[in-house]
């Protein structure tokens, strides 16, 4: 069996490796255009800011790792085309510039994303960046020694990791968005508002509602961006406002949806028999409303990676969906959500109800307790659990993770009132607070009595 795997960052070595050890005699060949796999971007604001020392730390694997497992890799080689009728791939060899066809009796397409480049005016000035792999990061750290202001254009979980970065290493920062506030894919107003106050406090300029109209600059250099309502002077723009799957090879050969997103089944397989596929150049089943979306993370990717390798020769491992999980820490606020907000709620037409707890994650007699703020959203009718999001100065972002099995495995809000969770007082309270969440529920509905 001859198995080529295109791309190889988080799914595609998730889908080698797995492939590797499960079918010693398949002829596995590997083509990545970059030259290295396996890059942690989830680091990439981490080592921006100095805080991630040592580069290597960011990959897990290598192409002689994959080598010495029996893959053949061919690395810095872009694939050009694939003819999916006679099982064939043509590739370019990046430095050599040879071209090189190959066949395949299997395909595993792990293209993953790239990040979005609207076509404002002047954005192929010098200094307008993204970021996404290993040698855009090292770019952004050489430019930002020079730079003194920064605009990071997107306020998406990466924007806001970035803005941290760059104002904790002294540079005076924007933060431009053309939503009402920061991070309102991930976390509702109450919880954001608190983010935005404390990057206010630090002196980072918030230019929420605006959209970048065009960037001005001298000498062929960014030097302003101007949005529908303002003007901001800056040496260095990081463009982070979104991602779109890289999918141009496989057009109308898979289905996709409207963005590109490549549909798999459960078991990864696309809707031509032999073509897999796996992390951020797919959709994925969204489990609060059971259909496919476009959720772009890392978790996603090794999770399909692992099934498309287990699959690949026969179904035996589906796929459970996905409910977005993630989480973020931002100066000194843990913060994390799962499922549904109000907000997307509302954009994705669901009528939803929400319950917030308020209180400290332990109790008060303990030297310090933090406020934990904790919202999880049902569905009111059925009233089982699609969302939660909580924030703390206290580390309880591993809640979400119990509220997204909560989620998947369809339990309703009272379920959650009476679930066994433990009490100590150096972590919780009696009490747990998601078990509030669902007394406070029921008492809500006045079905049982009140708190203890
Ligand atoms: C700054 C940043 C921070 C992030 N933080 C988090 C986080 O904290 N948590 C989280 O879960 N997710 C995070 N993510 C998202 C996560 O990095 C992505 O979901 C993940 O990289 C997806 O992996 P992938 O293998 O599907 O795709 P990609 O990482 O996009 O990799 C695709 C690979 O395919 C190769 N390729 C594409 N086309 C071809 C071709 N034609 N020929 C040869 N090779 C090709 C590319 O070179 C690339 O190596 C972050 C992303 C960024 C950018």
């Amino acid at each position: 069996m001859k198995i080529a795997v295109i791309g190889s960052t988080h799914a595609g070595t998730a889908a080698v490796t797995n492939m590797a050890n499960m079918y010693p005699e398949a002829q596995i060949t590997v083509y990545e255009r970059n030259d290295n796999v396996s890059f942690l971007s989830c680091g990439l604001a981490l080592y921006v800011g100095g805080v991630v020392e040592d580069p290597q730390g960011l990959f897990y694997s290598s192409p002689e790792e994959l080598q010495k497992l029996g893959v053949t890799i061919r690395m810095q080689h872009d694939v050009k085309d694939i003819d999916a009728e006679t099982k064939t791939i043509y590739a370019e060899n990046l430095v050599t510039g040879e071209q090189l066809t190959d066949s395949y009796d299997k395909l595993v397409i792990t293209t993953g994303s790239w990040p979005v480049t609207p076509p404002i005016e002047g954005i192929d000035l010098e200094n307008i960046l993204l970021a996404k792999n290993y040698n855009q990061a090292n770019t952004i750290i050489e430019r930002a020694e020079h730079a003194e202001k920064v605009t990071v254009v997107g306020a998406g979980y990466i924007g806001v990791e970035l803005v941290e970065a760059f104002e904790k290493a002294g540079k005076e920062v924007t933060l431009i968005d053309g939503a009402d506030r920061i991070l309102n894919k991930y976390l509702d107003e109450a919880f954001t508002s608190i983010v935005e106050e404390d990057f206010e406090n630090r002196g980072i300029t918030l230019a929420m509602n605006e959209t970048v109209q065009r960037f001005e600059g001298s000498g062929g250099q960014v030097g302003r961006v101007i949005t529908n309502s303002g003007s901001y002077e800056t040496d260095l723009v990081i463009m982070c406002v979104g991602f779109r799957p890289n999918t141009d090879l496989v057009r109308g050969i898979v289905d996709t949806l409207d963005n590109g997103a490549i549909i798999v089944n459960e078991y990864m397989q696309t809707s031509h028999p032999d073509i897999f596929a796996a992390g951020d150049c797919c959709a994925v089943t969204y489990n609060p409303t059971g259909k496919h979306a476009y959720i772009p993370l890392a978790t996603n990717a090794v999770r399909m990676g692992t099934l498309a390798a287990r699959n690949i020769m026969e179904p035996v491992m589906p796929h459970g969906g996905t409910q977005g999980t993630s989480g973020l820490h931002i100066y000194d606020y843990n913060m994390a959500s799962t499922g549904l907000t109000e907000t997307s709620a509302q954009l994705l037409n669901v009528h939803v109800k929400s319950f917030t707890i308020e209180e400290t994650h332990r109790p008060a007699f303990m030297p310090t307790a933090e406020n934990v703020k904790l919202k999880v959203t049902i569905d009111p009718e059925t009233r089982k659990i699609l969302g939660a999001q909580v924030l703390s100065k206290a580390d309880v972002t591993q809640s979400i993770n119990t509220m997204s099995v909560c989620i998947q495995a369809g339990m309703t809000i009272d379920q959650l009132a009476y679930v066994d969770f433990f009490f100590q007082p150096h972590f919780n309270q009696p009490w747990n607070f998601l078990n509030k969440a669902g007394l406070e529920a029921q008492q809500d509905y006045n079905r049982t009595p009140a708190l203890v």
